[in-house]
């Protein structure tokens, strides 16, 4: 397949119209629209997006395009990607064609030991970024009460596979967590 031809419903347009000789090596996925949280300043209005996401199918499709195209690493945002109850198989193809997951943007809720088990039964190593708004004021923030308590519990869990996190600020004064899984 010729990548300046791909399924034009389903590879955004400015893959076919990149420079000659430029290629591109990472897309990012907004894997899913639905979420578990209620967050003040969200993105894409999760919950109650109108296109919740896409059907398994046209994922992989898409997943097969882009490994013609070259390209070798996926970032998975969402919404809260662990929602989707087909995230295995997305890992799976992603897996055989070798593209690696680079970064998974969660809310943590949904981190579990059975999800890190997941995706090193693919070889998967992502570094995960995780959503912490800072004590007392993340159940606020996220409109989940909880919310900390469950980061907590994500945060935990990675540093018990000895996963250091990195934590930063953002533009917004919020504190996101990036934590590499090795
Ligand atoms: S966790 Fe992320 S996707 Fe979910 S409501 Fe909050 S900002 Fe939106």
């Amino acid at each position: 397949m010729d990548c300046r031809q791909p399924d034009r419903l389903l590879i955004r347009k400015e893959v076919r119209h990149l420079p000659k000789g430029r290629r591109l090596f990472i897309a990012k996925s907004y894997s899913t629209r639905k979420c578990n949280y209620r967050c003040r300043h969200c993105l894409v209005s999760a919950p109650n997006a109108h296109h919740p996401q896409l059907p398994l199918q046209d994922f992989l499709h898409i997943i097969r395009e882009i490994a013609v195209c070259g390209i070798n690493r996926v970032d998975i945002t969402g919404g809260e990607p662990f929602l989707r109850s087909d995230f295995e198989e997305i890992v799976k193809e992603l897996s055989s064609f070798n593209i690696d997951i680079g970064t998974v943007f969660t809310n943590a809720s949904l981190l579990t030991e059975d999800v890190l088990q997941m995706l090193k039964k693919y070889h998967q190593y992502p570094a995960f970024q995780l959503s912490f708004d800072g004590l007392g004021h993340h159940d606020w923030l996220r409109g989940v009460e909880g919310a900390e308590l469950e980061a907590d519990k994500a945060f935990r869990l990675l540093q018990k596979h000895e996963l250091q996190p990195n934590m930063e600020k953002s533009k917004a004064g919020v504190t996101n967590g990036t934590v590499l899984l090795s």
